[in-house]
């Protein structure tokens, strides 16, 4: 099954323990996008070349407030990619109960294959094109896999540059706000950087709590995490800097494995020197390849790359009791019925990786108030939300006896009929 069948077959089965009286609501508003916008953007190469390159952005759902989701860079983007990640970002954002809706969009492109020039002339492009669908109340874009605060910079000065043009009358800090993710000296909001992976590392404090899987420091809980990007490298530090016990991280080559622990700011220091783990000569660790690792002996599997990791394939393998999606839809739909039924506890994507839509709503309101917040008030009212909404999730798939994920989606799907109910009023 692909993003968009398990993202369908996923709300399927979270609508039939809603209330009978709201489902059909629920179906139209949730069951395809709003708007769906296509460019072809033209790509000037270095040697002179001009060539064309498929771009999109998805607008999900409004109910909740404005579309809000990040941009991806990656070859395997399509329109049915970025809709399975739109409606994702919907029910997210309703999860961590923040007043936005969601979208995504991206470009298919490598953007490793790039030279920097190349890369800053296509974003630039991207933002003027996309200039004229956006705004701070409207629809707010944010970084995501293959993008940065870099990446952010340039699209938002392409839309301060539009905004002119368009004379859409926006003020300054709301031509700001409308881009989140953004560098510190542009706008940015402190620990937007580190936010998912601190997010996820409350989550996942909170289910050991609840579960009860505490152990002492002596047996502390081993942990593999693929994906070293902006996401797994920021959970694996913290994950290694607050009691637990990294074993393993990837990059998209493969990566290592030590029963022993790793050290995640050698590795980090290594990854920036070599490009990939793969590269390292001599690194004490077993080289592992990243479906080996994610049937690892550990106690939590973090996949932190992207969709389809986990699926009927392999989720068999998986020995882990834990599986924290950091990444959006690493596991299949039916990946995840193997992992229910051998009673793998899946910490959904919707709920784990929240962190940074978080920090992002914070860094819009930053902007729209004219304010900098300290990085211990981001970082207290992350923890906040984040661990807010893991109660609610637990609580309520206890309630309705089925898996953390349908209880995410029980849970975001009540609130935005709630919402619906409130603007058709
Ligand atoms: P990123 O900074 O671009 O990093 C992606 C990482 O994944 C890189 O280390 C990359 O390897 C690795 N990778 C790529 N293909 C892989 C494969 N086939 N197997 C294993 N690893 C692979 O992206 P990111 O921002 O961390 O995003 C990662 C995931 O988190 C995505 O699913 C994204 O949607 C989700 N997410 C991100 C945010 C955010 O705030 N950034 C928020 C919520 C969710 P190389 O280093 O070799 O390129």
């Amino acid at each position: 099954m692909d993003a968009v069948a398990s993202s369908l077959a996923q709300l399927s089965q979270a609508l039939n323990l809603i209330p009978k009286e709201k489902r059909g609501y629920l179906h139209n508003v949730l069951g395809g996008a709003e708007a769906v916008i296509s460019f072809k953007l033209p790509l000037r190469r270095d040697n002179g070349k001009l060539e064309t390159v498929d771009a999109f952005r998805v607008q999900y759902n409004r109910t909740r407030g404005p579309y809000k989701g990040g941009l991806r860079y990656h070859p395997q983007v399509s329109l049915a990619e970025v809709t399975a990640l739109a409606f994702w970002m919907t029910i997210k954002n309703a999860v961590a109960d923040l007043p936005l809706g969601g979208g995504k969009g991206g470009i298919a492109i490598d953007p490793k294959l790039l030279s920097t020039s190349e890369l800053e002339r296509l974003t630039r492009t991207f933002g003027k094109y996309l200039s004229p669908h956006i705004g701070p109340y409207w629809d707010i874009p944010a970084p995501d896999l293959g993008t940065n605060a870099d990446t952010m910079r340039w699209l938002s000065e392409e839309y301060h540059k539009s905004a002119r043009r368009l004379k859409n009358g926006y003020h300054k800090s709301e031509l700001l706000a409308t881009f989140t993710g953004k560098p510190l000296d542009f706008g940015g909001s402190r620990v937007r950087t580190e936010a998912t992976g601190l997010g996820g590392l409350f989550v996942l404090d909170t289910i050991v709590r609840m579960f009860k899987l505490e152990r002492g420091r002596v047996d502390p809980l081993r942990v593999a995490v693929q994906g070293f990007g902006n996401v797994g490298y920021h959970m694996a530090l913290l994950l290694s800097e607050n009691g637990y016990l990294v074993t393993a991280v990837s990059d998209s080559r493969g990566g290592f494995f030590n029963p022993a622990g790793l050290n995640i700011d050698r590795l980090a220091n290594l990854k920036r020197g070599y490009g990939s783990f793969k590269n390292v000569p001599n690194f004490p660790a077993t080289y592992v390849s990243n479906s080996q690792l994610l049937e690892l002996p550990v106690d939590i599997l973090v996949p932190a790359a992207l969709e389809n990791q986990i699926t009927a394939d392999n989720a068999k393998r998986v020995q882990a009791g834990v599986v924290l999606e950091m990444a959006n839809g690493p596991t299949s739909f039916e990946g995840e019925e193997i992992l229910v039924q051998q009673k793998t506890l899946v910490v959904p994507d919707v709920l784990a990786n929240a962190g940074g839509v978080c920090v992002s709503y914070f860094e819009w309101q930053q902007n729209l108030k004219g304010q900098r917040w300290t990085a211990n008030r981001v970082s207290e009212r992350l923890k906040g939300k984040m661990v807010k909404a893991a109660v609610s999730v637990i609580r309520t798939a206890k309630k309705q006896k089925t898996s953390l994920r349908t209880g995410a989606y029980v849970m975001a799907l009540e609130r935005i009929y709630g919402a619906g109910h409130q603007v058709g009023s």
